[in-house]
């Protein structure tokens, strides 16, 4: 029956994510498989075709794209592209009937986030975002904490995510026109997502500063930016994001105690401990498997889809907001 079948997952655009940790992930789903592929490169598509057995039928470039429609076998198509291609390549997949799921960060503006929920609200298709860490077990250790209360209530969170990405200048992160921003689209996302989830809630407003040490580097797109968040209740967060350094935790501050996850964001391992000494552990399991297993269940029970559009339309709001705030000197920004 349908609860069975596994559904298949088309990946939009091979490049280091789709090939190191989507088509990887996919090989031990329990929900869904790796059944098609959509690459502007031909030389992958013969090796994707023998390494993952995908038929010649479930192969697709970006311009007979459209014909997915057609294809029973793909009920998923899951956009890896450059971020200002995102909106594009997910309102096509919706008018094709499939269910979307979009990397993060969801668009380069909250005015395609917008567009692409409509086009999947009218499609009647589900959609989330490609979020990793709400499906992981630390994660949700955190959250179980802050909604039980076993500190007391949260009063101060901060988190840092960022790394050191120099190498290759002409890569397509550090090109406004592929990328919509630096640091902050990049790797300030993760920081946002655990800002929120480390408070239980969103916050009402944002202040924000942007540095850079290597302008003549770091041309185009933001290097490294800080943000200072208010939340209900006096509750404070903060927000570090960078290109140009490493960092990649996530400190939560409780009336009664406090919790930690050092390395947060990454694929994992991930550690923390609270101020009881205790250790946070649980056994490591691909996020990414664990990310489309809980969007195929989604599809096929109607168990909560754990990041929805609207997630990353808010994260956005909040993006532009930081991006709004740096424009006007610091000034504090409401939500
Ligand atoms: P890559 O540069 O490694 O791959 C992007 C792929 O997109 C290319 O290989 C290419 O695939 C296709 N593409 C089409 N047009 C262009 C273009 N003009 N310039 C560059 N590539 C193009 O990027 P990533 O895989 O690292 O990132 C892709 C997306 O995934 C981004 O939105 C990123 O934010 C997100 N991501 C999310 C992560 C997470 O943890 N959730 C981790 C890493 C990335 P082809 O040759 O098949 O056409």
């Amino acid at each position: 029956g349908q609860q069975e079948k596994k559904l298949g997952i088309a990946l939009v655009g091979l490049g280091s994510y789709s090939a190191g940790q989507l088509a990887p992930g996919l090989v031990n789903t329990e929900h869904c498989y790796l059944a098609g592929i959509v690459t502007g490169t031909p030389a992958k598509e013969k090796q994707w075709m023998s390494q993952y057995n995908i038929p010649k039928a479930n192969v697709y470039n970006y311009e007979n794209f459209d014909e997915i429609a057609k294809n029973d076998a793909i009920d998923i198509v899951y956009v890896v592209l450059p971020n200002s291609m995102h909106a594009e390549f997910c309102i096509r997949s919706a008018k094709a009937g499939k269910h979307v799921i979009c990397e993060k960060p969801m668009a380069v503006s909250v005015l395609e986030c917008d567009a692409i929920i409509e086009a999947c609200n009218t499609a009647g298709v589900k959609l989330s975002v490609g979020y990793r860490m709400q499906s992981d077990p630390y994660t949700n250790e955190i959250k179980r904490l802050v909604r039980k209360k076993t500190f007391g209530d949260v009063h101060y969170v901060s988190s840092d995510a960022a790394y050191v990405s120099r190498g290759n200048p002409d890569q397509w992160r550090l090109n406004k026109s592929l990328s919509g921003g630096g640091a902050l689209l990049n790797m300030g996302v993760y920081s946002i997502q655990s800002n929120i989830y480390g408070t239980g809630m969103n916050p009402i407003s944002v202040a924000a500063q942007e540095f850079s040490t290597m302008p003549e580097y770091f041309k185009d797109t933001d290097e490294t930016i800080t943000a200072q968040m208010q939340f209900p209740n006096g509750v404070v967060g903060n927000l570090f994001t960078s290109h140009n350094a490493n960092a990649n935790r996530l400190f939560v501050s409780f009336r009664k105690g406090w919790a930690e996850l050092n390395p947060c964001h990454n694929y994992g391992p991930l550690a923390g401990r609270t101020s009881e000494g205790k250790e946070i552990k649980f056994p490591h399991k691909s996020q990414q498997m664990l990310q489309m297993d809980d969007f195929a269940k989604h599809i096929k029970t109607g168990s909560t889809n754990v990041a929805p559009g609207e997630m990353g339309k808010r994260d956005m709001i909040i993006c532009e907001a930081i991006y709004q705030s740096i424009r006007e000197g610091g000034k504090t920004v409401p939500l």
